[in-house]
């Protein structure tokens, strides 16, 4: 059947590619999606941190610049008052500053003189391609250190081949592998269906975690994964798909979990992780063969937790 004259003449509706949710707005008119975030770089917290894992920190920091927004809705967010709080117009949080692409790409510079290991993008997914474009032109007037895409792993395999080449180190979450955990913890539907082909394309780019003779991370990839309180079977099946993907992945296990932002009504999440429940899931890592894996002391608790609305939000 012929096509009726005015339907390829209609405008197509715009689609944010940034991430799979796929939202029908044109951002680069400002237009806000599921993330809050439209046009511009809405930057939170930019500055050497030494609470990653000991391959990012180092022993100068990891370059961090924290990102406004988020495309997830995780009800334990620990980063809850940029991601979850954020309100775009105008931005209600006094830290947060909107830079361009040229103005990040100096401050991954200043980062980078002050002595960072890194530059590490914290909550990237929703602003990848603007990020690309700020890669890019830092990587003209200078960086060299390695950038770390620290993401929530709720990314756009497509978008991801778009920027190859401009990550070196791959740090993402494994949250969960069960959609109904996914729906109630973090707001999102197809989080089990999606997370597997990313770490796949992310692997696939990066390679295994490469670490130099001084103990810093140059190149590869990281799977974090958070234990939450009362989830063991989800933190058994996300080990056995990294068991799966290659026995040599690095993962970092982590404890650090106390209940934050909206977990306090929300049981089992209104509670510490206990240290039988985070034991079990480290011995059935090494069971799987993970022998690759970073631990935490169950102390770490209470030392990881920011506070945006200090001028520098980590304590330690
Ligand atoms: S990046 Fe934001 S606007 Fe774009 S699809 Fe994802 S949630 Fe929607």
């Amino acid at each position: 059947m012929r096509q009726p004259l005015n339907e390829s003449l209609e405008k197509k509706p715009q689609v944010c590619r940034s991430c799979p949710r796929g939202c029908p707005v044109d951002r680069s008119r400002g237009e806000i999606g599921f993330c809050r975030v439209g046009a511009g770089l809405p930057t939170a917290h930019r500055g050497l941190h030494f609470g990653e894992e000991p391959p990012l920190s180092g022993s100068r920091g990891s370059g961090t610049i924290f990102f406004a927004g988020c495309n997830l809705r995780c009800v334990f967010c620990q980063n809850y008052q940029i991601s979850q709080e954020f309100q775009p117009q105008p931005p209600k949080h006094p830290a947060i500053r909107n830079l361009s692409p040229e103005e990040l790409a100096r401050e991954m510079l200043r980062l980078q003189d002050i002595g960072a290991h890194n530059i590490n993008l914290v909550s990237p997914s929703h602003l990848i391609f603007a990020l690309a474009e700020a890669i890019e032109k830092a990587k003209k007037i200078g960086l060299v250190i390695p950038v770390v895409y620290n993401s929530n792993g709720y990314d756009s395999v497509a978008a991801l081949r778009r920027i190859r080449g401009l990550v070196d180190i791959y740090l993402p979450d494994l949250k969960c592998l069960d959609n109904a955990l996914g729906r109630r913890f973090s707001g999102v539907d197809d989080y089990a269906e999606i997370v597997p082909a990313v770490l796949s394309e992310m692997l696939a780019q990066v390679g295994h975690l490469q670490i130099n003779p001084d103990g810093v991370a140059t190149r590869g990839l990281l799977v974090r994964h958070l234990v939450l309180p009362g989830s063991l079977d989800n933190s058994k099946a996300c080990l056995e798909l990294l068991a799966a993907i290659s026995p040599e992945i690095y993962v970092s296990i982590m404890a650090q979990y106390s209940p934050q932002y909206k977990a306090h009504a929300l049981p089992p999440l209104n509670r510490p992780l206990r240290a039988v429940e985070y034991e079990a899931i480290v011995d059935y890592a090494l069971d799987l063969g993970l022998e690759n894996a970073y631990i935490q002391e169950l102390e770490s608790q209470q030392h990881y937790l920011p506070d945006f609305a200090r001028e520098s939000p980590f304590t330690m």
